[in-house]
C-alpha cells in the first residue's frame, strides 16, 4: 500500500468514525432529550390544571373535558380508592364502565411519594403513552395526564432526518478535507522519493522543490546537502582512480589483482607485455595468465593467511620477484594484489659477478698459497733481520688474510650454488656458547671484555645444521669482538610462537641506520678503513645470511650508533629435515 493510500485510508477512518459516533450519540441524545421535552410540557399543564379539580364539582367530567378542547393530550382524575372520577377521554357510560385505576403504576407512585412521570402501555387506549401523575393538593385523589407519543415521533423522525442528512455532508466534506491534506502531506514526500531516485541514479540534485518549514522541509535540506557531498565524494573518487590508473600505466613492474575469488580484477599494460598477453585478461584465472604454480600458491596463502610474501617466479626464460600483498582488512582479505619485477638481468648480473670472484678466486689461490709459503719459508732464516723481516712478515700477514678472504668466498660461492645438503641435528645452544667462550676467551680478554649467554625459553636444543649454525654465531660474535671497544657481549635464545630468535648484542661502536639494510651485502663494510684494520673483509655477515637463508629463517640488524648491536636472526622451529642423528 502505498504512502499516499496510507495516510488517506488512516484519515479517513478517522474522520468516519468520529462522525459515526458523533451521529449515534446525538441520536440517542435526541429521543431522551425528545422524551423530556414531551414529559415537561405534560408537568406543565398539569401545573396549570391541578388548582382547577375539585372533588366536590358535580360534573367534574365536563370541566375535565373542556380543559382538555383542542389539546393533545388526556387527563383522568381519580379518587383516593382509584375509581375514576373524571377523564377525558371518557363521558358518561363508558366512564363508568372504567376499571379501577388504583393499579395504575403511577396512580400508585403518586399516591405514596407525589409527583411520578412513566412511559408505558396503556390497556384503556391499547398504545404507548406518556404519563404525569400527581396527588390532589387535599390528598383526595390524583390528577394524571397522558399523552400519546404521535407528534414525538414526528418531531423525532424530522429532526433524524436532519442529522442523517448533516451526517452525509459531514462526511463528504471531511473525506474531501482529507483527501486534500493527504494530497498535500504526500506531495512532499513524493518529491522527495523522487529525488532520491534520482541522487541514486547519478544525477545530483542541488534543489529539491519541498520549502515547507517542517520536518520535510528539513529533509529535503538533508538531502541536498548529502547530494553535494556525495557528487564531491564522487569526484575526488574518480580523480584518485584516474591518479591510480596513470601510476599503473607508467609502471615498469607489472601489477596483477585478483578478488577474494582468485579471478583477475585488474592488470596494467606492463604485466601483459611481460606475460605477452594480447588482452586484458580481466575475469580469468592468473594460473591461465602466469602459467605458473608459485603465482597460484601465492595468491591462495594470501587469500588464506592474509599476510604478505614473496616468490621468484620463471616464466619463458625470465625470472620476476613476484611481491604478494593483501587487500582489504586482516579479518577479511577481498583480493590479492601482485607486483612482478623482472630480475632477469640482476640475476644475469649476480651470476656473472659470483662466476667471476669465483675464478679470480680459484686463480689466486695458488699464486697466494706459495706466496705464503716463501714468506713462512724466508721468516725462518735467522739472518732475514731488520727492515727486511718486517716487509716479510706484512707479506705472511696479508697473504693470509687474502686467502682467508678466498676462503670464505668459496664458501659463500657454495652456499649460494646450495651444494652439499644440510645435515639437520638437534644443536644443544649453550654447548655450542661454552665452545664459542673457549675460542674467543683470549681475544676477549685482551680487549676487556665481558662474555655471556642466556636462555630465554624452556630449551636450550633446537633443530639446525649444526656447522652452519656454529659458522653464523661464530662470525656475529666474532664482528661483535672486532668492532667492541669496551663492555660486554651478550648471546641469547629464545622462543616466538613458531620461530627460535637468537640475538648477539655488543656495546660496540654501532651501526648508521642507513647502512643497517646493507650490511648483509657481500663486500659491503660500513668504515672501510676501521674494517681494513680489523682484517674484514665484508663477507662475514652475506655468509650468515646465507646459512639463515637455507634454514628459512630471517636475519636483521638493530643498533644505536655509539652504544652497540643487535644482529637478530629467527629459525622457524619445525626444520624441513630434521636428520636427528
Ligand atoms: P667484515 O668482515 O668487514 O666484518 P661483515 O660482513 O662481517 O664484514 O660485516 C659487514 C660490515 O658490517 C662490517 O664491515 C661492519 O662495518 C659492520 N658490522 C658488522 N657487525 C658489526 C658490529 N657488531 N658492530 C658494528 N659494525 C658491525
Amino acid at each position: 500500500m502505498s504512502f499516499r493510500l496510507r495516510v488517506l485510508v488512516s484519515f479517513l477512518l478517522i474522520v468516519v468514525l468520529s462522525i459515526g459516533l458523533f451521529y449515534f450519540w446525538t441520536n440517542r441524545r435526541l429521543g431522551a432529550f425528545l422524551q423530556e421535552l414531551m414529559i415537561a410540557n405534560l408537568e406543565d399543564h398539569l401545573e396549570v390544571i391541578l388548582p382547577l379539580i375539585d372533588l366536590d364539582h358535580p360534573d367534574l367530567d365536563a370541566v375535565v373535558d373542556r380543559f382538555t378542547e383542542g389539546a393533545s393530550f388526556r387527563v383522568t382524575v381519580v379518587d383516593r380508592s382509584g375509581r375514576v372520577i373524571a377523564d377525558s377521554a371518557f363521558s358518561g357510560e363508558a366512564l363508568h364502565r372504567l376499571d379501577n385505576h388504583a393499579d395504575r403504576p403511577e396512580i400508585l407512585e403518586a399516591m405514596r411519594h407525589g409527583t411520578t412521570r412513566l412511559y408505558r402501555y396503556s390497556t384503556s387506549t391499547s398504545d404507548f403513552l406518556f404519563y404525569v401523575a400527581r396527588p390532589l393538593p387535599d390528598g383526595r385523589g390524583v390528577l394524571r395526564l397522558a399523552r400519546k407519543p404521535d407528534d414525538y415521533d414526528e418531531i423525532s423522525a424530522g429532526l433524524r432526518r436532519g442529522l442523517a442528512t448533516a451526517t452525509v455532508l459531514l462526511l463528504i466534506f471531511g473525506g474531501a478535507a482529507v483527501w486534500f491534506i493527504s494530497r498535500r502531506l504526500t506531495a512532499s514526500v513524493d518529491r522527495l522519493a523522487e529525488a532520491a531516485t534520482r541522487i541514486s541514479g547519478g544525477d545530483f540534485v542541488s534543489d529539491i522543490p519541498v520549502h515547507s518549514r517542517d520536518e520535510v522541509g528539513d529533509l529535503a535540506r538533508r538531502m541536498e546537502q548529502l547530494s553535494i557531498r556525495l557528487e564531491q565524494q564522487l569526484a575526488l573518487l574518480e580523480s584518485e582512480r584516474n591518479h591510480l590508473t596513470t601510476v599503473l600505466h607508467s609502471m615498469t613492474e607489472g601489477v596483477l589483482v585478483t578478488d577474494e575469488r582468485n579471478r583477475i580484477t585488474q592488470t596494467n599494460p606492463a604485466l601483459r607485455r611481460l606475460f605477452g598477453l594480447p588482452v586484458d585478461p580481466v575475469g580469468r584465472m592468473p594460473l591461465e595468465v602466469a602459467r605458473n604454480i608459485e603465482v597460484n600458491r601465492g595468491i591462495r596463502e594470501v587469500l588464506d593467511t592474509g599476510l604478505r610474501r614473496e616468490a621468484e617466479v620463471h616464466h619463458a626464460g625470465s625470472i620476476f620477484l613476484a611481491r604478494f600483498a593483501p587487500l582489504g582488512r586482516a579479518e577479511r582479505v577481498t583480493g590479492v594484489v601482485v607486483v612482478f619485477h623482472d630480475i632477469t638481468e640482476l640475476r644475469r648480473l649476480e651470476t656473472l659477478q659470483r662466476d667471476f670472484t669465483s675464478n679470480v678466486s680459484h686463480e689466486l689461490k695458488t699464486p697466494l698459497t706459495s706466496i705464503r709459503g716463501y714468506a713462512e719459508t724466508l721468516l725462518h732464516e735467522e739472518t732475514l733481520q731488520g727492515v727486511h723481516r718486517g716487509f716479510v712478515e706484512r707479506i705472511f700477514r696479508n697473504a693470509a688474510q687474502l686467502s682467508e678472504m678466498i676462503e670464505e668466498l668459496f664458501s659463500l660461492a657454495r652456499l649460494e650454488r646450495g651444494e652439499g645438503a644440510l645435515r639437520m641435528s638437534e644443536v644443544a645452544f649453550e654447548e655450542v656458547m661454552s665452545e664459542m667462550a673457549r675460542d674467543f676467551a683470549e681475544r676477549l680478554a685482551s680487549r676487556n671484555l665481558q662474555f655471556r649467554f642466556e636462555v630465554r625459553c624452556d630449551s636450550d636444543r633446537f633443530v639446525a645444521a649444526g656447522e652452519y649454525i656454529r659458522r653464523v654465531l661464530r662470525n656475529l660474535i666474532e664482528n661483535a669482538v672486532k668492532y667492541t671497544d669496551a663492555g660486554e657481549i651478550v648471546v641469547s635464545m629464545d622462543r616466538r610462537e613458531e620461530e627460535f630468535l637468537f640475538c648477539v648484542r655488543d656495546t660496540g661502536l654501532g651501526i648508521p641506520e642507513e647502512h643497517l639494510q646493507r650490511i648483509f651485502e657481500r663486500f659491503y663494510r660500513v668504515d672501510k678503513d676501521r674494517s681494513r684494520k680489523t682484517g674484514g673483509t665484508g663477507i662475514g655477515l652475506a655468509i650468515v645470511k646465507h646459512i639463515v637463508r637455507l634454514h628459512n629463517g630471517r636475519v636483521w640488524a638493530e643498533s644505536r650508533p655509539g652504544e652497540g648491536t643487535s644482529i637478530f636472526f629467527a629459525l622457524p622451529v619445525r626444520q624441513a629435515d630434521p636428520d636427528r642423528d
